[in-house]
């Protein structure tokens, strides 16, 4: 079913308009979650507005013509306050889409309010029902479990539909069903589920035994052809690029150069591709950054980003994916971070991390496909 990497166009170097932008409101988790990259989530580093505004200067150029998406994502955005973020959203046109990756503990009425009047759309961090979720704590180590789902009532109380993430570390059979069957009665509309992942100043090994793996996935898709009312990201674009393969389409849907996601920290320093780099430094590549907004517009950040040591050497990683992994025509290279943070650099292929949730991913829709095909088909 994989297309081969190497009679793939496919992608070329970076595009040099992103189709959104992650903003770093502030550092400050009020979270302590066990598996978290942040480095810097106990310190409260704030964005001036001004970073803000430099941002906005580019961004409503691009989302003049095209849609475009702004994500908060901290720390935690609503440890921000709602004064500062709105005083943070207000440069932005109207015609730039909001969204805010947040832990839901914070959301109350006031925030449900906010949310409405400002067209916020949610996705929150949830890792399914009460038990599953004994690494998401408090500063005081104390289960988050409680105030997570109080943010969540408050939103279904306001009507809001919201998203979902979930971290799932134990890939074990029933726990697919479970994830679903939970997030089917949580009543989100929208649902990315990450393998655990091991990067930023999360060093936990996050290798699995393959059949563990991909029986998760078949679970999963199992579950979700039961009742198919949530969007499941990794299973929908799987099952996308599984019908384009069937079609001889699949070339067409990678895009022609890779999205930059540029991800501005409360600084105003600017990262590609991969927010997890953001707030690390190393010997040899530096702070990882491209530049900041407060000296040089985003847009010629970003048609210069391509000349960072670290991007070319990532680009020539995508490049050794395309020519080696049969994979690659679903995967596209994969993710900068889990390679620096696995393989302590840029240009290798291979991590945990795309077994786990590319390779592992396409071959549980397969598993699941010959499973359930009909006799004779
Ligand atoms: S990141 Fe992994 S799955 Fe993706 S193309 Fe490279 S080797 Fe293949």
């Amino acid at each position: 079913m994989a297309a081969r990497g190497r009679s793939l166009g496919g992608m070329r170097g970076l595009a040099t308009v992103p189709s959104y932008v992650v903003m770093q409101p502030t550092t400050l988790c009020n979270l302590d979650c066990a598996y978290c990259y942040l480095p810097f989530r106990a310190a409260d580093r704030q964005m001036p507005v001004a970073v803000a505004e430099a941002v906005a200067a580019s961004v409503n150029q691009w989302a003049a013509t095209d849609r475009f998406s702004v994500v908060w994502h901290g720390g935690e955005p609503l440890a921000a306050g709602r004064e500062r973020l709105a005083a943070l959203m207000a440069p932005f046109g109207p015609e730039v889409e909001h969204h805010v990756q947040t832990n839901a503990t914070l959301i109350d009425d006031a925030w449900c309010e906010f949310f409405a009047e400002h067209q916020m759309r949610v996705s929150v961090s949830v890792d399914g029902p009460r038990e599953r979720n004994g690494e998401r704590v408090t500063r005081a180590h104390r289960p988050a479990y409680d105030r997570i789902v109080r943010g969540v009532a408050a939103l279904r109380r306001h009507g809001l539909p919201f998203s979902a993430l979930a971290v799932v570390n134990d890939p074990s059979p029933g726990r697919a069903t479970e994830l679903y069957d939970y997030f089917l009665e949580l009543g989100c509309e929208v649902l990315g589920v990450n393998i655990e992942e091991t990067e930023g100043v999360n060093t936990r090994d996050n290798a699995h035994e393959a059949p563990a793996v991909t029986g998760f996935w078949a679970e999963l898709v199992a579950a979700w052809r039961r009742n198919p009312r949530i969007h499941l990201r990794e299973v929908e674009w799987s099952l996308r690029y599984a019908a384009a393969v069937l079609d001889g389409t699949a070339d067409d849907l990678l895009p022609r150069r890779l999205d930059p996601i540029p991800t501005v920290a409360y600084d105003g320093s600017v990262v590609v591709l991969s927010p997890e780099l953001a707030g690390f430094t190393d010997p040899r590549y530096g702070d990882f950054t491209s530049g900041s907004v407060l000296t040089t517009p985003l847009h010629t950040i970003l048609a210069g980003a391509g000349r960072t040591p670290w991007v070319g050497e990532f680009i020539d990683g995508v490049e050794a994916c395309r020519s080696s992994c049969p994979y690659f025509g679903f995967c596209g290279g994969g993710h900068a971070a889990n390679r620096y943070f696995e393989l302590g650099r840029f240009d290798g292929t291979e991590t945990e991390h795309c077994r786990n949730s590319k390779i592992r991913l396409l071959e549980g829709v397969l598993e699941h496909a010959r499973d359930h095909q009909s006799p004779g088909a």
